[in-house]
């Protein structure tokens, strides 16, 4: 049978399963949509969704909503992992038990990120940064940064100390940073400046600051959550292409394209609350790192069927209207298979 229409003559989206009554309309929809085997998808009727968010409500996991696809959810409901959304087919209960239980992570660090306090020398792989700010100005709104910790892979700490504001501080929101002014103190706080060579320092790891620019070497992936927030308040930049920031990773955005909180992901994607009482910055790195680190993971295989026609390069437009004729005798699941994600998938990476 052929895929690509319906009985009534209609055409499906292979990715998101809209439908369209014209094939140049279809192809339209793949031109704007930019699917691809990286975005998240539901494990039991193979639809994609636009972010993990979309796929929650697909499954009616979390939230009060009435799940958008009923089957879907009865299925998920028996056999789902609410944390990290895939189905385990054919999973005994005690199997389906240990993953359940693997996936959710706890908030207690690893006792060895804290015995191995202040290594110098990062494992290797990606880094991650977190700030705490305090206020400035008149009112206290304007945000520096009074604490940053820089810690590896393994959850090491490499770097981690009070800084100094180069404004003077207005409200120290002690409720949630626990900082008091003897923190800043000269003796126990590090000068902004000082603390931006060391960050910059270890995310370098030797390279030249001018070649990290356009080519890696041995710079370091850097990980954070609203990481230009963050350098902003070191007065520092990175290459865009180097950073992984886990605010503004289209799968883990909100459905209106809007940031979720760092608090948000990581009781939702990793199974545990942060940010409650006085916030350690340690404790958004991690989060950060962890978050990273599952989405890094994901086993995507988008170009595994050997027949497909060639996709376009990452940066290409894959849908070129020069070859409209061409695209609308295609099947749905070609146009699929020439698509190219706007974004990076982290899982890439690995
Ligand atoms: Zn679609
Ligand atoms: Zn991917
Ligand atoms: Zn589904
Ligand atoms: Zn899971």
């Amino acid at each position: 049978m052929d895929s690509s229409s319906d009985a009534h003559g209609r055409h499906r989206c292979a990715a998101c399963f809209r439908q369209f009554n014209k094939m140049e309309h279809l192809v339209e929809h793949m031109r704007a949509a930019r699917h691809s085997g990286h975005e998240p998808r539901c494990d039991i009727c193979r639809k994609h969704c636009r972010s993990f968010e979309a796929l929650r409500d697909h499954l009616g996991v979390g939230g009060s909503t009435l799940p958008k696809a009923a089957s879907c959810a009865d299925a998920f409901a028996a056999r789902g992992c609410a944390i990290c959304l895939r189905v385990l087919a054919g999973a005994g209960a005690a199997s389906l038990g240990a993953h359940r239980a693997a996936c959710r992570l706890s908030r207690t660090p690893p006792p060895r990120a804290l015995q191995q306090h202040h290594r110098t020398q990062p494992q290797g792989g990606a880094l991650a940064l977190g700030c705490k700010m305090v206020g400035a100005g008149s009112d206290g709104s304007l945000d520096v940064c009074a604490r940053v910790c820089v810690i590896d892979e393994q959850e090491n700490v490499l770097f981690e100390a009070f800084v100094r504001p180069l404004l003077p501080v207005t409200h120290y929101r002690y409720e949630t940073t626990g900082i008091r002014p003897e923190h800043l103190r000269d003796g126990a706080s590090v000068t902004v400046k000082s603390a931006q060579r060391r960050v910059e320092e270890l995310l370098l790891d030797g390279e030249q600051p001018w070649r990290a620019r356009t080519s890696r070497g041995r710079a370091r992936l850097l990980v954070g959550h609203g990481l230009d927030h963050d350098l902003h308040a070191l007065h520092m930049d990175y290459p865009a292409y180097l950073k992984r920031d886990t605010a503004t990773y289209p799968p883990l955005m909100k459905t209106s394209k809007l940031s979720n909180s760092l608090r948000f992901l990581t009781l939702n994607y990793l199974g545990y609350e942060i940010q409650t009482g006085h916030q350690h910055p340690f404790e958004d790195c991690v989060a950060a790192m962890r978050l990273y680190r599952r989405m890094r993971g994901q086993q995507h295989h988008p170009r595994a069927d050997a027949h497909a026609p060639a996709p376009a390069a990452d940066d290409q437009q894959p849908f070129p209207s020069w070859r409209q004729r061409e695209l609308e005798r295609m099947t749905p699941e070609d146009l699929l298979r020439l698509s190219t994600p706007d974004y990076h998938c982290w899982c890439l990476d690995a």
